[in-house]
């Protein structure tokens, strides 16, 4: 197990020069979470297969992006599928992979299979435009008084009317339209992250949802752009930022959460 932090919670908090969209979630799901992957930096001994098949979906998806954009044909079926467990297996090494009680390995392997056959039939695999970037990180200085914003930017294409930026989802079941439209706080970051790429362009913003179902769908789903959720959400992430820098961590136990942290052992030790 690993051993609880004896450090007082007034080690000092702002250790990086940049802030993800991602931490500040991790934080308003559970702070003290947050402390312990971004302050304590504690390993994360195990992960759910869900996350792990996410992630690997990801690096056949950015394979797949790459060859295209420098040129290549899109890779075939296999091709895709090695790359898909390349992902997997890089992630095992690092910590434990927990299955669900009806997923095992053999269950993995038909849902990544059918995953890539339907990815490869989808829009999303033919993108139109040029892809101008895969997995590109950027960050710039949004927010007054926060450390730069960093944002990780699955996919970004540009066409003669503009530039598109997508994030890549998997999920148990499909997104309704506004289920995407709700969850679009982290793409309006990336627009304004990613503006200088294609300036004077307008900037198109889509979830690409992947699910994980029987038979799975690609589906891409528009974001509109809203300014005010925009000034919104930089609030927020100032409001958090600020508990964060006043060292305010606590466990926010949760049925969703908790089962899936990979710190339950570090969190039943915290002292308070
Ligand atoms: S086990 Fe639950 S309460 Fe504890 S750190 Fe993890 S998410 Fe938070």
């Amino acid at each position: 197990m690993i051993a609880a932090s004896k450090q007082p919670l007034t080690t000092p908090v702002v250790q990086r020069d940049y802030v993800s969209f991602s931490a500040i979630s991790t934080y308003q799901q559970c702070p003290l979470r947050y402390y312990f992957r971004y302050i304590e930096g504690l390993e994360e001994r195990f992960v759910s297969s869900s996350l792990a098949l996410g992630g690997a979906v990801h690096s056949a998806a950015e394979f797949h992006f790459n060859e295209i954009m420098i040129g290549n044909s899109p890779p075939d079926h296999d091709t895709l599928l090695d790359v898909f467990w390349d992902g997997w297996k890089s992630r095992a090494e690092t910590a434990e992979i927990q299955f669900g009680k009806n997923d095992d390995l053999d269950s993995i392997a038909q849902t990544a299979d059918r995953i890539i056959a339907a990815f490869r039939e989808s829009d999303m695999a033919k993108p139109t435009g040029s892809i101008i970037s895969v997995e590109e990180e950027l960050r710039c200085q949004l927010i007054p008084g926060m450390p730069d914003i960093l944002g990780r930017i699955d996919l970004i294409t540009e066409s003669d009317e503009a530039m598109t930026i997508t994030d890549l989802k998997t999920a148990r079941t499909r997104w309704s339209a506004e289920q995407a439209q709700r969850s679009g706080e982290q793409l309006m970051l990336y627009a304004a992250l990613a503006k200088d790429l294609a300036p004077g362009k307008p900037i198109r913003l889509e979830f690409a949802v992947v699910t994980k179902t029987a038979k799975p769908t690609v589906e891409t789903l528009p974001v509109t752009f809203n300014e005010r959720r925009v000034e919104r959400t930089k609030v927020v992430m100032q409001k958090v930022w600020k508990s964060i820098t006043n060292g305010n961590f606590y466990p926010s136990p949760s049925p969703m959460s908790c089962p899936g942290c990979p710190f339950r052992g570090p969190c039943d030790a915290w002292p308070g």
